[in-house]
């Protein structure tokens, strides 16, 4: 019931939000023009159904007010808010993302200041409610979710513009985590689709240190994980402008690796020498390997580590029974 009225609502503000974003003065001078600044194309700001909330306070809270919608309904969607008697518009000159569930309803927005400001936050989110769950959204789910059973691939990016980018260069089987980290409920909505995911984060150590938090829950969820990290300073939606689609493909296909091998690397690096460092590395594979098993996926298990005891140095049958205390 509430979460019915939820989605009117939210479903009402977009039109509107899409309205001021094409048709109003303010909207094509401020927020338009920065649309297609960043290389948005129509057919592109269409089929995300951007738009823009004005900058005057209370332009949408009128709107929705208006057509006599419950209250305390409206201060749920985090759209507007009350300010003693007054209303005000929560994401008021700002860039209007809708998030859409699996099937096409609006749950939330993502809301992007117009250009650089460091006092106030880039992106401002809807609120935990009845059909906004923080831990649950996939960004772009409903437009990739056709392309992802197709390529049997997913790939999961960090932000909104990654997503939108992605597919106005054709690459359409692609979702977004949000910024954080990812979460069962996420990787469970994607292996309804396909096995396969591809992290694309950025190349920073933040992306690196998010993607890593990620793996273990993937392998339980019996995901086989790549991982591609893109160079530093860029993302994806900057990178594959940079680029253009082919170079951008391409760099995807080349730069893919196993994530398992690629942690095992990366700590391997960091333990340098050390012999002690060197048995936590073992130790923390053979934990990761045991998630592999979770999965009930043996033949998988047993080619990581015949790799991974290459790589580490050890002997197989060791590592065996380490993952074996792991269970
Ligand atoms: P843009 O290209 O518009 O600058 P981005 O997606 O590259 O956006 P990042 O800083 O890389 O922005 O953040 C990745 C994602 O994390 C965003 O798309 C957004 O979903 C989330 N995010 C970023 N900053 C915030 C914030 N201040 N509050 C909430 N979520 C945020
Ligand atoms: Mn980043
Ligand atoms: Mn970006
Ligand atoms: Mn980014």
């Amino acid at each position: 019931q509430t979460a019915d009225s939820l989605y009117i609502i939210n479903s009402n503000a977009q039109k509107f939000f899409s309205n001021a974003l094409v048709n109003s003065d303010e909207g094509k001078q401020i927020a338009l023009t920065y649309l297609y600044e960043r290389g948005f194309s129509d057919a592109t700001i269409q089929k995300f159904q951007l738009g823009y909330n004005p900058s005057a306070s209370n332009i949408l809270s009128t709107h929705l007010l208006q057509q006599q919608f419950n209250p305390d309904l409206l201060i749920k969607t985090g759209l507007i808010k009350k300010n003693g008697e007054e209303w005000v518009d929560n994401y008021r000159n700002r860039i209007i993302f809708p998030i859409h569930n699996n099937t096409g309803k609006i749950i939330g927005f993502g809301a992007r200041i117009i250009g650089k400001n460091d006092k106030a936050p880039k992106y401002i989110n809807t609120p935990e409610n009845e059909i906004y769950v923080k831990s649950k959204v996939l960004y772009g789910i409903y437009f990739a979710k056709q392309a992802i059973d197709k390529a049997d691939e997913c790939l999961l990016v960090e932000g909104y513009t990654d997503v939108i980018s992605l597919h106005q260069a054709g690459i359409e089987n692609v979702v977004a985590s949000g910024g954080t980290s990812l979460t069962v409920e996420q990787l469970r909505n994607i292996k309804k689709y396909t096995d396969n995911l591809t992290i694309i984060y950025d190349g920073d150590a933040a992306g690196v240190k998010a993607a890593l938090r990620g793996l273990d829950m993937a392998l339980e969820e019996g995901l086989n994980v790549k991982l591609v990290l893109i160079p530093n300073n860029e993302d994806p939606d900057s990178y594959v402008r940079a680029l253009g689609t082919n170079a951008f493909k391409s760099f995807i296909a080349e730069n893919k690796k196993d994530f398992i091998i690629f942690q095992l690397e990366l700590l391997l690096k960091e333990a340098g020498n050390d012999v002690t460092k060197k048995n936590a590395v073992v130790n923390q594979i053979a934990e990761t390997l045991s998630k592999v098993n979770k999965a009930e996926d043996f033949s998988k298990q047993q080619q990581y580590v015949k790799q991974s005891a290459a790589l580490l140095n050890v002997d197989e049958a060791g590592l065996y029974n380490l993952i074996n205390t792991y269970k």
